[in-house]
């Protein structure tokens, strides 16, 4: 029953679990490995015999299996068998000891090795990566596989073979007792050890404070000089148990203050020096037989260690804790003081601020000293505390908020306009609340007044469209005023007569109001073009909208010659839109059109214009023409600002107009027609009964 290897500072685990990670490897590491295992396991083998009661054949501390267990763990299992062939040659050579049988010693290594596996297999199949002994949680793991299951499962076989095969004496189960305790030693002084180192070793950050080194020599100094004095006293003569106690002090102190792997040295020379001690007969552990003798000393050294290094693990798990805790703390700290946005700390409940940051003093006008300790509302920032109220309320039931646009005041009085994220969390039990805004007051700024700017031009074109109709406009308004003067005379003329026709005059009267209104709505109508009024949406009926731009349009398509052809389907949906607008875009479609029929023969201009309800439910407006039609490369070309073709063209009513319907959640495009000339669609989403005429149109 005896095998080992000793190995630091080889990583020939992590990432074991991901394919290709040690394939691409050179084998260097794999070899140091395994010949460290080799080397170790052999040393073991002498140590495990050093350590023997003689004559007795049973080690008290048996470290080879211990050493393979820790060679597996810190080993990915795909290089396991090279490990365990490695240990074969130094078990070999440990174990030549002339009597023992050459099977016996070949039964002992397949023992040694189901021990090792069982406790290796056990925990990587739990952990599925490397055992660090970095918690608590990994500890008992390891105690309970590695140390415990392993050795208390393998010692069947191991004696079980030893019987079978008829060497050595004694009875089974005191047999499998010696050999399941001189493991479980093994395995809890020495596999903590070597993980620990390994992973000392490993960590680049490991270095130590002169004074903790110093401390660390100094407590192991401390267990060696009294492990020294109290294991070579001789108790044959009376009991002093007490004694024992002495060591205990300094073990504590380890654990406290060294961590796992102080603990570990500390009861490693614990464990030797009373191990060695009860052979030669000294300290508090000689009992009647060797067997009772190695029995005690185990007792006492497991019933120690595994406490200690539980505490030592605990302790250190703790220490790791903090200092992630207040690393993380700095770090948050860090990143609050130096963030590029405001950033604020508040108690939810009132405002109070807790924090703030640099760029929260900038922004606001007030330094730390003044806000810390004051509410939000004590410090103006709110300009009603409904707000604030409503704010906090938001918080605490949605825990965080995203980019809330929220209108603020500095200590002066300036407003700032700044995009608010929040998150609700805890602090000393207390909910508060962490802000960061990001002042837009300037984006904000610049962003209306190229608002502002865009309507300026829209309204511009639209007056510019309207200039170029006031000719037609003109005799669109000379005719009921015409049409009025003239029926007027005739009333004057009939009321001249002796018996004025009554009747006659009655109508006549009809026919001034008529064209009176006639002559006010078209003054109406350009009267809302011309205007600048805001953005209104309405719920619109596509054909009157394309009938009342035509009314307007009339006198122009008269002038030029253009027959008007018009589809109005019925089934046509209500759009939300804004009315001017609207006809803005059919005033500029309508006027392109006849423009782009102007070099043709007039009785071949010829002008359509649908309205549709498409498959998908929304209103479809086209404007079709008979003129000299689009390039295919200039169908997207002529939608951008300042393209034109024409002379006097500024370029801008198609880029306005398709601004105008994206603004309005449609689509404006242009077609070339099979035969001749082009198409222009509008499609503009169908307006919903409960949709609200008072929601803002979208900036365009
Ligand atoms: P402008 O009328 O001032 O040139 P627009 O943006 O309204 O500006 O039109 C841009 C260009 O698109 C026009 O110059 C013309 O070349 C082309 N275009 C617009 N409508 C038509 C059409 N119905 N047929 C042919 N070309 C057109």
């Amino acid at each position: 029953m005896r095998t080992g290897a000793m190995h630091q500072g080889l990583d020939l685990t992590d990432g074991f679990d991901r394919p290709g990670v040690f394939a691409s490897r050179p084998p260097g590491p794999v070899w140091l490995i395994a010949g460290l295992t080799g080397v170790g396991y052999y040393l073991g083998t002498k140590v495990g015999f050093a350590l023997t009661f003689q004559p007795h054949a049973v080690s008290t501390l048996w470290p080879p299996n211990a050493v393979l267990l820790a060679a597996l763990l810190l080993t990915a299992p795909r290089y396991w068998w090279l490990v365990l062939l490695a240990a074969f040659p130094a078990h070999l050579l440990g174990q030549i000891q002339g009597s023992v049988p050459t099977l016996q010693v070949l039964a002992w290594f397949a023992s040694n090795c189901s021990e090792a596996l069982i406790g290796a297999s056990c925990i990587w199949y739990v952990r599925r990566a490397p055992l660090r002994l970095k918690s608590f949680g990994e500890f008992c793991g390891f105690i309970g596989f590695g140390a415990l299951l392993a050795p208390f499962l393998s010692s069947f076989l191991d004696i079980g073979l030893l019987k079978l095969i008829g060497w050595g004496q004694g009875e089974f189960w005191s047999l499998w007792e010696m050999r399941f305790f001189s493991n479980v030693l093994a395995s809890i002084l020495l596999v903590p050890l070597i993980l620990v180192w390994r992973n000392h070793l490993q960590d680049a950050r490991a270095g130590q404070s002169p004074a903790h080194v110093f401390e660390a020599v100094f407590v192991v100094l401390c267990v060696l000089i009294v492990s020294a004095v109290v294991f070579k006293q001789d108790f044959s003569s009376g009991p002093d148990s007490a004694t024992l106690f002495v060591m205990l002090p300094f073990l504590l102190w380890a654990a406290v203050r060294l961590g796992v792997r102080g603990t570990s040295m500390a009861l490693l020379i614990v464990a030797v020096a009373s191990i060695w001690a009860a052979i030669h007969g000294r300290g508090p552990f000689v009992a009647g037989s060797p067997d009772q003798s190695a029995l005690t000393v185990q007792m006492f050294l497991i019933v120690i260690s595994i406490p200690l290094l539980l505490l030592a693990a605990i302790i250190e798990e703790r220490g790791r804790t903090q200092d992630a805790l207040r690393s993380s703390e700095e770090r948050f700290a860090k990143a609050f003081h130096s963030s590029p946005d405001a950033m604020a700390i508040l108690r939810l409940s009132d405002g109070h601020v807790i924090d703030v940051n640099d760029r929260w003093q900038l922004l606001f006008g007030y330094s730390r000293q003044e806000a810390i300790g004051r509410t939000t509302t004590s410090l103006g920032l709110f300009d009603d505390v409904q707000t604030r109220a409503g704010l906090a309320a938001r918080i605490e039931k949605e825990e965080h908020l995203r980019d809330l646009p929220l209108d603020l005041r500095t200590k002066y009085g300036t407003a700032l306009k700044v995009l608010m994220t929040a998150e609700k969390t805890e602090m000393e039990g207390m909910p508060c609340v962490i802000s960061i805004l990001r002042d837009v007051t300037e984006q904000r700024r610049v962003e209306q007044e190229a608002a502002e700017q865009r309507r300026h031009m829209t309204h511009l074109t639209r007056v510019a469209v309207l200039g170029q109709l006031s000719g037609a406009l003109a005799h669109e308004l000379n005719q009921p005023l015409t049409a009025i003067l003239s029926n007027a005379q005739a009333a004057q003329r009939f009321l001249m007569r002796e018996e004025p026709d009554l009747d006659e005059l009655r109508d006549i009267l009809k026919d001034i109001v008529a064209d009176d209104k006639r002559a006010g709505e078209v003054i109406r109508r350009l009267r809302a073009l011309l205007g600048r009024g805001e953005t209104q949406l309405d719920h619109l009926n596509v054909n009157d909208i394309v009938e009342e731009t035509l009314t307007l349009m009339h006198g122009e398509l008269v002038a030029r010659h253009v027959s008007l052809h018009t589809e109005y389907d019925e089934a046509v949906p209500e759009v939300m839109a804004d009315r001017v607008q609207l006809q803005q875009v059919l005033l500029n479609l309508i006027l392109n059109a006849t423009e782009a029929m102007s070099e043709k023969p007039s009785d071949e201009r010829v002008l359509t214009v649908r309205t549709a309800c498409d498959e998908a439910g929304r209103a479809k407006i086209s404007v079709s023409d008979s003129g000299t039609g689009i390039a295919p490369e200039l169908l997207d070309t002529m939608f951008q600002p300042f393209f034109t073709t024409k002379e006097q063209g500024m370029g801008l009513g198609l880029s306005i107009s398709r601004n105008i319907i994206l603004a309005h959640a449609g689509a404006l495009w242009a077609e070339r027609n099979p035969e001749v000339g082009a198409t222009l669609h509008i499609q503009l989403p169908a307006c919903h009964a409960e949709e609200n005429s008072d929601d803002a149109i979208r900036e365009h």
